[in-house]
Order: C-alpha cells, then sequence, then structure tokens
C-alpha cells in the first residue's frame, strides 16, 4: 500500500492575548490509500485540532503535511470532512443538500449530477430525495451528509466524533453504514473518537494520543476489518486485547 498523507513533525501553539496553549507536539503520521485509522486520547488533547490542520483549516507552528507528496494546503477540496452534527439545511431536500458541495465547488457537471444520483440509489437515499431532513431518521441524516461529502470524490475522509450526538440504537446501525459505505467506496480515513469500541471495531490502525500537548504514544494494528460485520468484529479476541492494551495506555497518561 502507498503513502496517501504524511504528517512530519507537526505542531501547533494557539495564542490568546494573555497566554500560549501547546495543543500538538511533534506528531508525525501516515495515512495509506484505503485505510481506514482512528485517533484516539483524552478530552482536550488536540484531536479536533490535528484534523483541522489536517483538512488545511488551521496552519501548524511547525512541520509538514503532505497529500500524494503535496503540500495539503494545495489540495483543499480532495478532503472532505464531517463532523459530529449532521449540518444539513433543513430548508433544503435531501437532494438539494447533497448538490450544495457541488454548487459551492462549481462542480455541477452532468457526470457528477449522475454519481451523486448513482450514490443516493447505492445507499437506499433516493426515494428520499424530495423529502426534508426532518423526516429523516437520525441514521438516514448521517448518510445524507456521507454522501454530500463523497459526491466531491475527496481522497481522504475525516470524521470528528460523527457518531456521538446519536442514541445507542440508532448509533450502531449507522455506524455499520457508515463503515461499510467508506470501505465500499475504498476511502482511505481518519476518524477522531473517544470511544475506545468504536476506534478499534472500524479501524485497520489506532493512534493513541497523550494528554495535551499531545504526542503519539502508541499504535496499535488490526485485521478486523476483514470481518464485515462490525458486533462480529467486537466478539474476537483480537478486539479485546487490542481495547485492553490502549485502555492501559490512556489509564498510564492520566497520571
Ligand atoms: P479534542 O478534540 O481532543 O477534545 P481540541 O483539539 O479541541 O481537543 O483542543 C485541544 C486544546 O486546545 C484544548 O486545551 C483546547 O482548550 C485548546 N483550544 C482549542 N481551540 C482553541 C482556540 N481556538 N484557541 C485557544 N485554545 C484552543
Ligand atoms: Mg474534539
Amino acid at each position: 500500500m502507498s503513502q496517501i498523507l504524511k504528517l512530519q513533525d507537526i505542531s501547533l501553539n494557539y495564542h490568546t492575548l494573555k497566554d500560549e496553549t501547546k495543543a500538538i507536539e511533534n506528531i508525525s503520521m501516515h495515512l495509506d490509500t484505503k485505510e481506514f485509522i482512528s485517533i484516539v486520547g483524552p478530552s482536550g488533547c488536540g484531536k479536533t485540532t490535528l484534523l483541522s490542520i489536517i483538512a488545511g483549516i488551521l496552519k501548524p507552528s511547525t512541520g509538514t503535511i503532505t497529500l500524494n507528496g503535496k503540500p495539503v494546503h494545495e489540495a483543499k477540496n480532495k478532503i472532505g470532512y464531517m463532523f459530529q452534527r449532521d449540518q444539513l439545511f433543513e430548508w433544503r431536500t435531501v437532494l438539494q443538500n447533497v448538490k450544495l458541495g457541488l454548487e459551492i465547488t462549481h462542480n455541477k457537471d452532468p457526470e457528477n449530477q449522475k454519481y451523486l444520483e448513482e450514490l443516493l440509489e447505492k445507499y437506499g437515499l433516493y426515494d428520499f430525495r424530495n423529502k426534508y431532513p426532518h423526516h429523516l431518521s437520525g441514521g438516514m441524516r448521517q448518510r445524507v451528509a456521507l454522501i454530500r461529502t463523497l459526491v466531491l470524490r475527496p481522497e481522504i475522509l475525516l470524521l470528528d466524533e460523527p457518531f456521538g450526538a446519536l442514541d445507542y440504537q440508532t448509533r450502531k446501525t449507522v455506524i455499520q453504514d457508515v463503515s461499510s459505505i467508506i470501505t465500499r467506496e475504498e476511502k482511505a480515513s481518519i476518524l477522531v473518537t473517544h470511544d475506545l469500541s468504536e476506534a478499534v471495531s472500524l479501524s485497520d490502525r489506532i493512534i493513541v494520543l497523550s494528554k495535551r500537548p499531545s504526542v503519539v504514544k502508541a499504535e496499535f494494528k488490526t485485521n478486523l476489518r476483514k470481518i464485515p460485520l462490525i458486533e462480529d468484529r467486537k466478539r474476537t479476541d483480537e478486539y479485546k486485547e487490542i481495547v485492553d492494551k490502549i485502555w492501559k495506555e490512556l489509564g498510564t497518561s492520566e497520571k
């Protein structure tokens, strides 16, 4: 597998009028083609900051980030971002919501329109294309948000706690849906979460950050993505062992 994204010695300090917060210190990591990685770490350790740097929204104080060998700020549209709230516009239909990204980036050509309809069809939303978001379940809303991101053909997907706002039952279905769609579309992805079971069951690799200023504390690989159903992955010894190891890593970073 080849490396699609590469971070080298990334640091970031937030400056306010009064003081300086060192959020991230010397983080180096990479993401391979089609790989799904998770970043876990204590609350406030700099996970969202790191994703914002990767997305090109924040400029790091030091270090370099390259996407396919090019500086990431030259490739902003190649990176898709999904947040905790689905951020759908209630006054726009499903179709109008999904089209939004294409409108903003001036990519509303017939080929992309066709791709958009294919995605809606493939993931069970075509019949709902003229409905408004409030008619949809939480799970369907997250799927619409994901398709809106995918239609821009990003090379990398960034997911910042995208399941955090969902109730327990919806959450299970949505995680399975989103994970299957990402696998089927072969998108390299980075998920940020504080939920270890989510991180381990969805990923090829899990990166554990220390508390702030965060550095990479440990890294674990899994073979779990070979198993189609997430519930089945969670029943394996491999899953249990890795969750246990990460739990210990995080425990020692609290001290
Ligand atoms: P996480 O996503 O891991 O919970 P964040 O990346 O949101 O953590 O924040 C990391 C640290 O940086 C926190 O201590 C937070 O208070 C601080 N921080 C985040 N955003 C800003 C900002 N815009 N200005 C100053 N400090 C910030
Ligand atoms: Mg965060």
